[in-house]
């Protein structure tokens, strides 16, 4: 099954829904990485809900980026996503291990205390920037009150990735729920009914659920109507021509003495970790060229 997103509604529109499946996605990443199980887990989540995210938004250039800070051992997480199904990401610290918590991969403590910030660039002179505390670093939980406080959007997000033996990942997928502001007091209860009885999402997506089952389990009651279904993939714009304005950015003394050294110089792109390689001819020409 390769990986795809749904985009739902129910009770005729007072619920907006989304779930994926985004096993292949996390497993590039992780791949691309090598990230441990923990890093893959909160890189994992970060990803399947900036897919989901991604694909709220209503332009084919609009460009969504969900930040992690916290003071764990990971460091930070990065996502960027746009509203067609593509995503990449990347952690600061992918080789973090923990013991595990409660026979769980501790997302929590190798994120720690910090920041969720979410940026939404749709081409307006200045992007939407909104951001809040890290409640429970576990990512679902921050995001279900990311959108509650900053976009007042009462929402449940469920969000899971789960490892094999051998350290790939198995499967990854997950949920986000909103209520728009008409939604009734009925409606309501039921979907928070609905929402309580699933206490796991990586436990369904090992069972097999699929996400129009995720949905159905989700709207029970509700009459869910699917809207569409996308495709989703871990997919990185990156080129050696964008990646040498990082390399401009360095600066003019730290370019010299690469120069100097008379060596070829490699520079990986942070969110897929291809790496270019630029000589010494090149840096000459990335240095005339920035001084212009
Ligand atoms: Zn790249």
């Amino acid at each position: 099954m390769t990986d795809y997103i749904v985009r739902a509604t129910a009770a005729d529109g007072q619920i907006r829904a989304f779930a994926a499946t985004t096993r292949d996605l996390v497993e590039e990443a992780r791949s691309r990485h090598a990230t441990s199980p923990v890093a893959t887990a909160a890189l994992g989540r970060l990803l399947t809900a900036g897919v989901m995210m991604g694909s709220m938004m209503k332009n084919d250039t609009d460009v969504l980026t969900l930040q992690i800070n916290g003071d764990g051992p990971i460091g930070g997480i990065t996502v960027t996503a746009d509203s067609k199904g593509d995503v990449k990401g990347y952690v600061q610290n992918p080789d973090v291990i923990l013991p595990p918590k409660n026979g769980k991969l501790d997302v929590g403590g190798a994120v720690g205390i910090g920041l969720l910030t979410v940026i939404k660039d749709m081409g307006l002179k200045e992007p939407y920037s909104g951001q809040t505390i890290l409640v429970t670093s576990e990512i679902a939980e921050d995001l279900t009150y990311y959108f509650a406080n900053s976009e007042q959007v009462p929402s449940s997000v469920g969000l899971g990735v789960l490892m094999e033996k051998d350290n790939t990942v198995k499967c990854a997928g997950g949920f986000i729920v909103q209520l728009m502001p008409f939604a009734r007091e009925s409606v309501i209860s039921r979907l928070e009914e609905n929402v309580g009885k699933i206490t796991s999402v990586t436990k369904l997506l090992e069972a097999g659920y699929t996400p129009e089952q995720l949905l159905a389990d989700l709207t029970e009651g509700l009459d869910l109507e699917i809207t569409d279904t996308m495709p989703a993939r871990f997919y990185c714009n990156c080129s050696k021509k964008r990646v040498e304005r990082a390399v401009a950015s360095i600066g003019e003394k730290e370019i010299r003495e690469m120069i100097a050294d008379g060596k070829d110089i490699e520079v990986k792109c942070h969110f897929c970790n291809t790496a270019y390689t630029y000589t010494v001819e090149e840096l000459q020409e990335i240095l005339k060229r920035s001084r212009r």
